[in-house]
């Protein structure tokens, strides 16, 4: 699974965006140098959510809506009956043809996510700009999923017959409004280009920031008409792949085992493609599914399963699964309070998993340390002290520690680091 996850990691790394994105290239660097995904909820490319796909994908499509390819996608995915994510474009939407294909889409079931208003790189900007870069195509996307809305009302209850109750009239609404968008969910970043504190000003405006899983460089293909070159084609192995972008795809959507996939309905040879793109995932097994899908993308969804170093009390809470192991609950008594030492010790515990060098972090927990609790017998995967978990004041029974990193068999550097240490573990811990 290690392995799996650094693929990952190296597809991320390898998938630039919509223009050129050497921030979130050094951004990918890092994280793979690490080894792990810290500071995951800082990275405006990579997902929350990165496997457990079994073969279903989200297409995503961004830069538009563009007059001349936008509606030939919506063409192909109505005759597919797929529904997908458009990032729009504030700037793009704003536009008298913008707007009325944004509308067609909503209508036509799809998911519009903002895309900024201007694509900037928007790590480097000033929170004002930023606030601006959000809220007014925030502003646009809203008024464009009512505009979508209230044509639908109308057409509904005009098909109704004129004697229609009251009770019909609602039910009928309801009915052809259920799949439509009632408002924008999902932001991603321009060229995947995010800063901590950006990220953190998308998620307090109420967005989850999505970044993707693979990507074709379908504007590089776009660019050379079928051929990509340059830069971006040193990056595409084997070689062949640079002059076909359906197998490249293909490729990473079995490396990926699916998830969200890249593209931009601003590109003619996206529009070109799509049908044969669809049909060739659909050929080798794959199914379509939109982003606020939870069974797929229960993190993007805001559906945070439990992790290393999430409270519990059985090991049922932990039962999540990474390389070939499940998750456990550790277990520990409180210190024994001198003021009432009669009181009985509560039991406490954090999810944790058996570990050498490394553990696995999640997107919005504490990142995690492998650290010993048996004087180097074994490994324990704990939370670093972190403002996710109060520096351990959320984890009652812990108390913050400096410890040595448990090496094991692993070729891990020796590295310390303060964790949310069970106290006086040894005599107290109580098995299941
Ligand atoms: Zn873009």
């Amino acid at each position: 699974m290690i392995k799996q996850f650094a693929m990952v990691l190296l597809l991320g790394l390898a998938i630039g965006g919509c223009t050129g994105s050497e921030e979130a290239l050094e951004e990918g660097q890092l994280i793979e140098g690490e080894g792990k995904a810290d500071r995951l909820e800082c990275s405006g490319i990579r997902p929350p959510d990165s496997s457990g796909f079994e073969k279903r994908v989200a297409i995503t499509l961004d830069d538009g809506p563009k007059a001349q390819t936008t509606p030939l996608i919506l063409d192909v995915l109505k005759a597919f009956d797929i529904r997908v994510t458009f990032f729009v474009v504030g700037r793009m939407a704003a536009t008298e043809d913008g707007r009325q294909i944004a509308k067609r889409a909503v209508k036509e079931g799809h998911l519009l996510g903002n895309h900024s208003f201007a694509h900037p790189n928007m790590a480097g900007l000033k929170s004002a700009q930023l606030a601006r870069e959000l809220l007014d195509t925030d502003q646009l996307i809203r008024e464009i999923i009512q505009g979508a809305r209230q044509e639908i009302s109308s057409a509904t209850l005009l098909a109704l017959a004129p004697n229609a109750s009251d009770e019909e009239k609602e039910a009928a609404l309801q009915d052809a409004l259920s799949d439509i968008q009632t408002e924008p969910r999902f932001f991603r970043f321009p060229g995947g280009n995010s800063s901590c504190a950006a990220a953190k000003y998308v998620r307090s405006q109420g967005y989850a920031v999505t970044g993707w899983n693979f990507g074709p460089f379908d504007y590089c293909y776009n660019a050379g008409n079928g051929v990509c070159k340059g830069k971006r084609a040193d990056q595409i192995q084997p070689a062949r792949l640079r002059k076909d972008m359906i197998a490249l795809t293909l490729r990473q959507a079995k490396q990926a085992d699916g998830g969200i996939l890249l593209l931009h309905d601003s590109k003619n040879y996206t529009a070109k493609t799509l049908r044969l793109l669809i049909t060739t995932l659909l050929a080798d097994g794959f199914s379509f599914v939109n982003l606020d899908d939870e069974s797929t993308f229960p993190r993007l969804n805001g559906i945070i399963p439990p992790f290393v170093g999430d409270a519990c009390d059985s090991d049922a809470i932990c039962a999540f699964g990474f390389e070939d192991e499940e998750g456990s609950c550790l277990r520990y008594k409180a210190p024994v309070s001198d003021a009432s030492p009669e009181v009985e010790q509560e039991i406490f515990g954090h999810c944790s998993l058996s570990c050498e060098g490394r553990c696995p972090d999640q997107i919005f927990s504490a990142p995690t340390f492998c650290a010993s609790l048996d004087k180097g017998l074994t490994g324990n995967c704990l939370s670093l002290s972190d403002e996710a978990n109060d520096y351990c004041a959320g984890l009652p029974g812990t108390k913050a520690a400096k410890v040595a990193r448990h090496l094991g068999k692993s070729s891990a550097s020796k590295k310390k680091a303060v964790v949310c240490k069970p106290v006086d573990l040894a005599p107290t811990i109580v098995s299941d």
